[in-house]
């Protein structure tokens, strides 16, 4: 007989399936084909085209998908239309009860979900079970207090319209909530689209929308390939996109969209570090790797794919690891006791397959555990690469499975700058037990999310999202409702007329004072806190509204902007410096630019002919507003959330980094003081293109921002035809954000040619604010876009 501790360690799971009775009775009381839910109706055209869908662990089909085409799209859109005043009337506390509704329902049928969703997509139904189904009925509570407080606490915002929005197939479910609850609390209606790998759980959630009685019309779903995607996402009636899926397919919709005015946020891949010191708490650090890289056998957009490991403790750790990589079960996704399910597809798993080869080819070190995999199926081992060259191809390119790359580091400087070394910015772990050394460490990763000595945690209150080619835009708390909302007032503002602005002719009488010219001042550029001449050695006129040469300014180039992109590049610590120090020289900018108050109104008056009370008030409300941000950079504080779980998030709020600002031309001293203050206020550094037909103004300012401490670098001003310089400045991978104000095509050409480091746009398609008005001038819109929010998590207790 044996004794206990002999079966403890001879003891094996036996095998635990949850039966998929109940998910496979509703495919068959859907005959296994499906339709589209179009505004309130299921469609199923007669002459459609249906694709299968199959269960990736057994390669049994389970159902047929209608691909929707254009058509299908058009109505949808147009359903969706139709419905969204009426839904936005209900006000918050109506639609707050549909939303709780559907909460509840999620619960009511929460197994049934679980194993439909384990079925299509091959993940392990102890993660579908516990982790997806809860988070995505969490995200429906947490979102019936958005809709019920958006009238009071959001009152001066609007919903954007009609939302577009496009899903992958990692976190079926749980994406589609995460899109669909924020859209419908603020108000919006919906045309969603599921991947085509795991469309069925939509489909249950469009028909639970369905008996919860939501409005015809309110939420309409598409099965189709990418093809169908693009066609919402293109659709000229979809006032919003939301995507979340590859980078290369963002690139696509940021193109795509460009100059529709539509709003867009994209969720995109990841290659997040891992990073483990040598005081961290090893076994807990290697159970987090577990659940960092194998969980959802490494489908997830933020997996903590890249283990950057100190020196000093590589060899133990990756000891550690193999051994718990041996003890890992991969298995019948249904199986209860299983710690990793299938990929999603065959072609996942070529996909896979293909970037390991790759690696191995590279000249890394590939380690897979002992045990065998199933063959059958889209089942991909646990694998571990170590000597790994930070610059190969399985270092940098997101692989999306079961594929952990491991490197080591030295110093924490080491460790920042590996974590940085990608041109992605989702998430990152830290490992730690100095509170000091992760708390310096996490607002110096570029990345969204921080999680400390823990890793994917996510929450309905915090906002998720990335920096670089990981997107833009959050989702979660506030800052995911704000996607989904626009100020009240935009929708009133009236368009710039075509032409407004006439070419400067040149040649026309310069001013002359008692018979001599008067002392020439020809302003330079503004780069680096220094004045320096153009690089093309050209001047272009400034002329009053009668003609009259009122100066000359330099006419910028490709190479004046990368110069002054490099300062500004440089001016890095303007970021860190105390918000308290940015707050006082803001303040020293307006006490010297009222000290020089009738100058510049007379500047204002020679350029744009308006009156000298007209040019005076610009000047007084160019002074106020830089005391309004003086005021903001030591308020526009971040928040501590509270997830349900012992931990807190930090959300704080960092500058983005580089901005390129292009000027408007009306009232030229207030819109720019507007534009380029909020943005230094938070921290950024700025590449600005005053005003193409007034520039003077700008100009005017260089002494100011000496004579005020502005640091070289924080402000840089290159002066000439807007557009052409908008172009190098979009198509600058260094700059990380564009705000631009002007005509309508400028905002067109800004958001495509964005689409390349995929920067984060703020631009005005067109419409013209008035910039004396506050509403229209000021305030947290302009702050929400000088920052970004980077949730750090801390775990408590012990
Ligand atoms: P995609 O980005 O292609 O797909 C995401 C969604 O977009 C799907 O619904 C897809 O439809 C749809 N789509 C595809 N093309 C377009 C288009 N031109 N316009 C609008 N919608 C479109 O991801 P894949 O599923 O092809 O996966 C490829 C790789 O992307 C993965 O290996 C992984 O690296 C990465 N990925 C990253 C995710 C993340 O969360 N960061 C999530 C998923 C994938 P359909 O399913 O029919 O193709």
């Amino acid at each position: 007989m044996s004794n206990v501790a002999e079966i403890f360690k001879s003891m094996d799971y036996g095998p635990a399936p949850e039966g998929a009775g109940p998910a496979k009775e509703w495919l068959a009381k859907h005959d296994a084909k499906f339709g589209v839910f179009i505004d309130g109706h299921w469609a199923k055209p007669k002459d459609g085209r249906w694709f299968p869908t199959s269960n990736p662990a057994t390669g049994e089909p389970l159902a047929e998908l209608l691909d929707a085409d254009e058509g299908l799209v058009d109505q949808a859109v147009a359903a969706a239309g139709r419905a969204q005043p009426g839904w936005a009337a209900l006000g918050g506390h109506g639609r707050a009860r549909y939303l709780y509704a559907i909460a509840r329902a999620i619960q009511r049928h929460s197994r049934l979900f679980a194993t439909l969703e384990t079925l299509d997509n091959g993940k392990p139904i102890r993660e579908t079970r516990d982790i997806d189904i809860p988070l995505v009925a969490r995200h429906f509570y947490h979102h019936v207090g958005w809709a019920q407080l958006c009238d009071t606490e959001l009152s001066d915002f609007a919903p954007v319209g009609v939302v577009g929005q496009v899903i992958p197939w990692n976190f079926p479910l749980l994406m589609m909530a995460w899109k669909v609850a924020p859209a419908l609390a603020a108000g919006n209606t919906i045309v969603i689209k599921p991947a085509e790998f795991t469309s069925l759980t939509a489909l249950l959630f469009a028909e639970v929308c369905e008996q919860a009685g939501l409005p015809k019309g309110v939420l309409n779903v598409l099965t189709g390939e990418g093809k169908t995607g693009a066609a919402i996402v293109g659709h000229a009636d979809v006032d919003k996109v939301a995507f979340t899926g590859s980078t290369e397919v963002g690139r696509i919709i940021r193109k795509q969209t460009a100059g529709q005015a539509k709003h867009l946020t994209l969720e995109l891949g990841g290659k997040s570090p891992f990073i483990i010191f040598n005081d961290a708490d090893l076994d807990s650090a290697v159970e987090g790797v577990v659940n960092a890289i194998w969980f959802n056998q490494g489908q997830v957009c933020c997996a903590g794919s890249r283990l950057l490991v100190q020196e000093d403790i590589a060899e133990v750790v990756i000891q550690k690891l193999r051994a718990r990589m041996e003890t890992l079960r991969i298995g019948n996704p249904l199986d209860k006791c299983i710690d990793m399910g299938t990929l999603v597809d065959p072609v996942q798993h070529q996909a896979v397959s293909t970037l390991v080869q790759q690696g191995v080819d590279e000249g890394a070190t590939l380690w897979q555990p002992s045990w065998a995999c199933p063959t059958e199926g889209c089942f991909y081992p646990p694998s571990l690469f170590t000597d790994v060259q930070p610059a190969s191809t399985i270092a940098q390119e997101e692989i999306f499975g079961p594929v952990l790359v491991s490197m080591t580091f030295r110093t924490p400087d080491e460790a920042v700058a590996l974590a940085n070394n990608t041109k992605y910015g989702l998430a990152a772990s830290v490992w730690s037990e100095s509170v000091n050394l992760v708390l310096d460490l996490a607002p110096r990763i570029k990345a969204g999310v921080v999680w400390v000595n823990c890793t994917n945690q996510f929450d309905a209150a915090c906002g998720f999202g990335g920096y670089r080619e990981s997107g833009f835009g959050r989702e979660g708390g506030i800052e995911g409702m704000t996607a989904y909302l626009e100020p009240a007032f935009i929708a009133d503002l009236p368009q710039y007329e075509v032409d407004e602005a006439p070419p400067p002719r040149a040649g026309a009488a310069t001013e002359q004072g008692g018979g001599l010219p008067t002392i020439d001042r020809t302003p330079k550029m503004y780069i680096g806190g220094k004045q320096s001449r153009p690089d093309g050695g050209y001047s272009r006129p400034v002329l009053s509204p009668s003609g009259t040469v009122v100066g000359e300014v330099a006419e910028g180039n490709r190479k004046d902007i990368r110069n002054a992109v490099e300062a500004a590049a440089k001016a890095s610590g303007w970021g860190s410096t105390a918000a308290h120090t940015r707050a006082q020289i803001l303040y020293f900018t307006a006490e010297n630019l009222a000290a020089r108050g009738s100058e510049f109104a007379d500047r204002l008056v020679a350029m744009t002919g308006c009156s000298r009370a007209e040019a005076q008030r610009e000047v007084d409300a160019s002074v106020e507003r830089l005391f309004t941000y003086g005021a903001w950079a030591d308020k526009y504080d971040g928040s501590v959330h509270s997830p349900p779980s012992r931990q807190v998030a930090i959300a704080m709020n960092e500058a983005v980094g580089v901005i390129a600002v292009a000027c408007p031309d009306e009232s030229p001293l207030l819109s720019f003081i507007s534009l380029v203050a909020p943005a230094i206020a938070m921290g950024n550094r700025i590449v600005v293109i005053p005003s193409e037909r007034w520039p003077l103004s700008a100009t005017d300012l260089y002494q100011v921002f000496d004579t005020s401490d502005v640091p070289g670098g924080v402000v840089n001003i290159v002066t000439g035809e807007r557009d052409a310089l908008a172009k190098v400045l979009a198509e600058h991978d260094q700059v990380e954000a564009f705000w631009y104000v002007g005509p309508k095509a400028g905002s067109e050409m800004v958001e495509r040619l964005s689409a390349g480091n995929m920067k984060r746009t703020w631009v005005n398609n067109g419409k013209k604010r008035d910039w004396m008005d506050k509403t229209h001038g000021e305030g947290r819109e302009y702050l929400r876009h000088a920052v970004q929010v980077k949730n750090v998590w801390v775990p408590y207790g012990e």
